[in-house]
């Protein structure tokens, strides 16, 4: 066992675009992984994920994870396959949605696999899945949750605490203290105005040796929220058209379904069958509604005392769709409005309603989140004009609308005023999960608003506190 004589940070992921967050945290003889995110988007960065860690992962003595998101906590089932056995801390909430992200995301490599190989589009003659079923449930059963705030004690005196960050259900900031430094990561930041969510915490009254904070939306400032979502169902179920949300199944379903469930209560939106079209997202609902139900630091304080959770993402027109012929048999249905995974376009039921929508110029396709570069999500916010379907062109008329304002990312503003809100000025702070392009509009603004060092690492670069 090797040791270090000063703790060091190592960017594995998330350090040159936004997917793939892998940190490893070495301190004395301890190795921690603070995230352990899949690589998504274009297929030199999803190749990654068929790499070991660059360090035998039996020998990490803990992984830390932010939020249930793919690109956060996606890798875990590698992790076991490669031999990993030792705790997995996360926020309870976070142990709940991951573990529905996780069992999703092995059969959609199993899906995915089986049938690329029934249909001979892969180039591989016998594709294999990332991870199945059983290193999921691996992974999962190495959950060990940490409720918000309580301090989780780490190796040679480490410890590490979550604080709520506005973004999903359970997602945290991360206050790691270790080898005689302290870290902050920021983990995904809301922008403090989540609809079920508070804000994200304010950066804690100490003097940290790096804060770590994402950048995904580094070079922009989110238009204010519009009235786009609700004219755009209005107008193309008039017309008799079907409206197709592609949503990631966790949080962005429950976000729609208030703000269309507030819509439809204002009188903006006719009262049509709403469909969710997604296991995982129906799964996620349930989790969310109990989260609601109980009393929960993390919830708004508005939605847990004045409304009941049926009532926050029903109409009375909700349709959960569990197996594929209940998905099936929505084919042809009379307006209506589907949510369906994955967000970006990538995988999952959501592929087969755009192979069946988009050629008609009646329906209307409505992206309400981040699209990563490389994605079929991104080639229709860029107009394509044709789009690749299991290995088919799709011809695309139906109208495509981007409606970014459903992000539930910091933009620019939100992150220099958390960074701002900072007590004691940090020693550095480090730009991570972002785009080159928008860390290094945004490192040079930060610099010059807060007075501290930033730092921009590469892949696979290490820093030393
Ligand atoms: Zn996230």
């Amino acid at each position: 066992m090797s040791t270090v004589d000063r703790p060091r940070i190592t960017f594995f992921g998330a350090a040159d675009t936004v997917t793939g967050s892998r940190y490893l945290v070495e301190y004395g003889s301890s190795q921690i992984l603070l995230e352990s995110g899949l690589f998504q988007g274009p297929r030199e960065l999803r190749q990654r994920n068929w790499d070991d860690l660059s360090v035998p992962a039996s020998e990490l003595d803990a992984v830390v994870i932010s939020h249930a998101h793919l690109d956060h906590c996606g890798y875990l089932p590698r992790l076991w396959r490669q031999g990993y056995r030792g705790p997995i801390y996360l926020t309870p909430d976070t142990a709940n949605l991951a573990a529905i992200v996780l069992r999703d995301s092995a059969r959609l490599q199993e899906e995915d696999a089986f049938y690329a190989q029934k249909k001979g589009y892969s180039k591989h003659k016998e594709p294999l899945p990332l991870y199945g079923q059983d290193d999921a449930e691996g992974a999962i059963s190495l959950f060990r949750p940490v409720n918000f705030s309580a301090w989780q004690d780490l190796p040679e005196g480490g410890r590490v605490r979550f604080l709520p960050a506005g973004h999903i259900l359970g997602a945290a900031i991360v206050d790691m203290e270790c080898g005689g430094v302290r870290l902050l990561h920021s983990g995904d930041l809301g922008q403090g105005n989540h609809p079920l969510l508070v804000g994200p915490h304010v950066i804690p009254e100490v003097e940290y040796d790096a804060v770590l904070v994402e950048s995904t939306y580094g070079d922009r400032v989110h238009p204010p929220r519009d009235n786009t979502l609700a004219e755009v169902i209005s107008s193309t179920i008039h017309r008799g058209g079907t409206v197709l949300i592609p949503a990631f199944a966790v949080d962005r379903t429950e976000v729609l379904l208030h703000a269309i469930n507030e819509a439809v209560d204002a009188g903006e939106i006719p009262r049509v069958p709403i469909y969710v079209d997604s296991p995982m997202a129906i799964e996620a609902l349930t989790v969310y509604r109990h989260a609601i139900d109980r009393d929960h630091s993390e919830i708004r304080p508005e939605i847990r005392e004045h409304l009941s959770a049926a009532d926050v993402f029903d109409p009375g027109t909700l349709e959960t769709l569990r197996t594929p012929e209940d998905s099936k048999s929505i084919n042809g249905a009379p307006p209506c409005i589907i949510i369906s995974a994955s967000g970006m376009a990538t995988g999952g039921r959501v592929l087969h309603h755009l192979k069946r929508l988009l050629p008609d110029p009646l329906n209307s396709v409505v992206l309400v989140g981040y699209q990563a570069g490389g994605t079929r999500g991104a080639q229709l916010r860029d107009g394509a004009k044709q789009v690749r379907i299991h290995g088919e062109d799709v011809t695309v008329r139906a109208e495509i609308h981007d409606v970014g304002y459903f992000s539930v990312h910091a933009d620019r503003n939100d992150v220099l005023g958390w960074l701002r809100s900072a007590p004691i000025a940090p020693k550095r702070i480090v730009l991570i999960h972002g785009e080159n392009e928008e860390r290094h509009e945004l490192a040079p603004v930060v610099e010059e608003k807060t007075g501290v060092k930033v730092f921009t690492p590469g892949y696979e670069e290490t820093l030393t506190l």
